[in-house]
């Protein structure tokens, strides 16, 4: 499908008429399996007789498979399996948990949610944690944990992280949310910590609506995380699971948080999940094709993506780099690209809009939460974003960098106007 439509607006700017926010569309075999399950009523994952259908359990062995990963967990979001996680590994209140700064709201409120302090740490131009500020706020935090967030699928330097975590025996906890099926140097995100953290919210990489995924090679997590999800005492039906004994150690000890997932979520994602690879192929086309679009608008510019890092970009992120561009001019650019079909998010807006709030709107937080973070204070002001849909063609991606381009003119001749 291509939508592009370089026709003229009566301004005589081109305009981009599909649209950006449309998700994919669900497999017509997990259409499939979602109505025999509700033909069969059986939604909940657990079962007291042998005939359950266990799709979740099902879906846990192949994300785990997929993952080569021992264990894997499934709950009912991205931000729970975050929250799940911290309380497995044993996150307890008032502890200290350190957090890059660019990242989406669910991941400082899952350490909230864990009665948790987040220690926020600045990131670099890539996007990614500054490692320096990590090494100098794990070393004056005395954080024991880590939760490290690849927003937007950036991804840092993974030797680097891990060689940092070992010194200061941080556990790392990963958020996978924008990485499912992405590395670093051939392994897997998700698999370099103690436990991954996955999202199948409708804007991920696969679409449940919503729903998350835990993946840990830790037998006490593992368990720890089964039972705090909800398994009552049904934790048997897992498969990917550690044995029996490792939940003797637990049962008792570990209150039921009711985040479990849905028999229906496990057949949506059981029928995209051999879609992954593929689909994340088609977008490391798509932006290679708009990457080199933008690369020649003068004002725009790409963090730079290291070859060690495998990334599987639904959305792509570009700076407003011009500095005669202040706030108001900005805004200009967005507005302008959003009137003419693109709808671009900026973070650097004063006040959160739709997803996009920064480390500043979490109050809640409390001072103190990172001291100043320069580098995020700048780069996110300037940081744009654009969902990647599946179905951007070639000619969708040029007509996207058409729309960006008079736009980005629009907003220099308005900052031209008011210094001159
Ligand atoms: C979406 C997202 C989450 C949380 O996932 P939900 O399933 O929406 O709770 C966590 N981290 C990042 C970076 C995300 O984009």
């Amino acid at each position: 499908m291509t939508v592009s439509d370089a026709r003229s607006e009566p301004d005589g700017g081109a305009v981009f008429r599909g649209d950006l926010s449309a998700p994919d569309p669900i497999p017509e075999a997990g259409i499939e399996a979602a109505v025999k399950l509700m033909r069969d009523g059986r939604l909940f994952r657990y079962g007291e007789d042998r005939d359950t259908i266990p799709e979740a359990a099902l879906l846990e062995q192949e994300f785990s498979d997929y993952m080569g990963s021992k264990y894997c967990v499934g709950v009912n979001s991205g931000g729970c399996a975050l929250f799940l996680a911290l309380k497995a590994a044993g996150v307890e209140a008032g502890d200290k948990v350190l957090v890059n700064a660019f990242t989406l709201a669910p991941v400082p409120g899952a350490v909230a949610h864990a009665g948790a302090q987040a220690v926020l740490v600045d990131i670099d131009k890539r996007l990614v944690a500054d490692l320096d500020d990590l090494e100098r706020k794990a070393a004056e935090s005395g954080a024991r944990f880590l939760m490290l967030s690849y927003m937007r699928g950036h991804i840092p330097d993974m030797d680097a992280v891990t060689a940092l975590c070992a010194r200061h025996g941080i556990v790392m906890i990963e958020d996978c949310a924008h990485t499912m099926g992405a590395g670093w140097n051939g392994r897997l995100t998700g698999s370099f910590g103690k436990a991954g953290c996955f999202s199948t919210q409708t804007f991920k990489h696969i679409n449940s609506g919503e729903g998350g995924l835990i993946v840990t090679d830790d037998e006490d997590l593992a368990a720890r995380a089964i039972l705090l999800s909800g398994s009552y005492m049904l934790y048997a039906q897992h498969r990917a699971r550690p044995p029996l004994e490792v939940f003797e150690r637990h049962r008792f000890a570990t209150p039921n948080c009711s985040m479990r997932m849905s028999g229906l979520v496990a057949a949506l994602l059981r029928a995209q999940l051999p879609l992954l690879d593929e689909r994340n192929a088609r977008w490391r086309q798509i932006y290679a094709v708009l990457a080199d679009e933008l690369s020649g608008i003068e004002g725009i510019s790409l963090p730079q993506r290291p070859a060690e890092e495998d990334f599987a970009p639904s959305s792509l992120q570009f700076s407003v780099a011009d500095r005669s561009l202040d706030d108001r001019q900005i805004a200009l650019f967005v507005d302008e690209a959003i009137a003419h079909g693109v709808h671009i998010k900026w973070f650097g807006a004063a006040d959160p809009v739709g997803f996009t709030s920064r480390h500043d709107h979490w109050r809640y937080l409390g001072e103190g939460a990172g001291g100043g973070l320069p580098n995020a204070d700048r780069l996110l002001h300037q940081l744009c974003d654009i969902r990647l849909p599946l179905w951007l063609s070639d000619e969708d991606c040029h007509t996207i960098a058409v729309v960006l381009r008079e736009a980005m003119a629009k907003a220099r001749a308005a900052a031209v106007k008011l210094y001159a």
